[in-house]
């Protein structure tokens, strides 16, 4: 059988596609899309004329079935997301499940991704990190989820939508306090790129001095509660005492 290739494409700057990218969005039989409409500027941009067919939400099971019937024909199938890396906050995972399960052959290409893009530059550990895609939208939820980042000692990343972006960094001041040092990422490759660092109050009141702010593209990078164990425990306290007469 053919192959699936996950390609990743640009998540603001266009130059990012690699060449690598471009010569298989040309060679394969069909391009599959979370938004045709959206991908077709693209194909333009690239001179590339690769027929097209839709693969989003609404229609991934059938559409499934459908593409690894032709892959086993021997067709070739590219998936592309609006932007970034498939699958990460985007669709194609029953696709490449079902490719997995029927032995067809899957290739990923490396690329744009926002949150590892995000994440590289933080200056927040990446040795050990979560990334969990999007937060509830309201505010409750929201905050049950971050309460589980009260015992977390190593970065997380979540992406998040303009119109509540303000109210998540309020959130997570309200759950986990002043103390963690946060990072929002925003408008990633393109002409005004930004990196807010600071406690969640400062890169709130950041957010609030201009609604312009607001607006755009946002990954935010929660730090880690530190690792140092706020209390001894009891042995080492012992220890201490014990030696608190013969110490200077
Ligand atoms: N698959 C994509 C990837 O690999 O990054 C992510 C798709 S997800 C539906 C879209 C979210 O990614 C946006 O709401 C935003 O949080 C984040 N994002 C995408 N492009 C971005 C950029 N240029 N700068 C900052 N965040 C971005």
């Amino acid at each position: 059988s053919a192959t699936l290739y996950i390609v990743p494409t640009p998540i603001g700057n266009l130059d990012d596609i690699s060449p690598r990218a471009l010569e298989t969005l040309k060679s394969v039989n069909w391009i599959a899309a979370e938004d045709t409409r959206h991908t077709h500027k693209l194909l333009q941009h690239f001179t590339i004329s690769t027929r097209t067919m839709s693969l989003h939400e609404h229609n991934e099971d059938k559409r499934t079935a459908m593409l690894c019937q032709r892959l086993k024909e021997g067709e070739s199938v590219a998936l592309v997301s609006d932007a970034g890396t498939p699958l990460i906050s985007d669709p194609g995972f029953v696709l490449v499940r079902r490719c997995r399960e029927e032995g067809i052959n899957v290739i990923a290409l490396p690329g744009p991704c926002a949150a590892i893009t995000a994440l590289s530059a933080s200056g927040l550990p990446t040795d050990r990190f979560m990334f969990e895609g999007f937060l509830p939208p309201k505010t409750g939820p929201r905050s049950h989820v971050l309460e589980t980042l009260k015992e977390r000692t190593f970065t997380t990343v979540y992406y998040e939508a303009p119109r509540r972006v303000l109210d998540t960094i309020n959130d997570v001041k309200k759950t986990l306090g002043n103390e963690r040092h946060i990072v929002l990422a925003k408008e990633l490759t393109k002409t005004f790129e930004t990196y807010v660092v600071g406690s969640a109050e400062s890169v709130a009141e950041w957010l609030e001095a201009d609604p312009v702010r607001q607006k755009g593209e946002f990954v935010l990078m929660i730090s880690g509660v530190e690792d140092v164990p706020r209390e001894l425990p009891p042995e080492a306290l012992a220890l201490l005492s014990s030696l608190k007469p013969v110490l200077p």
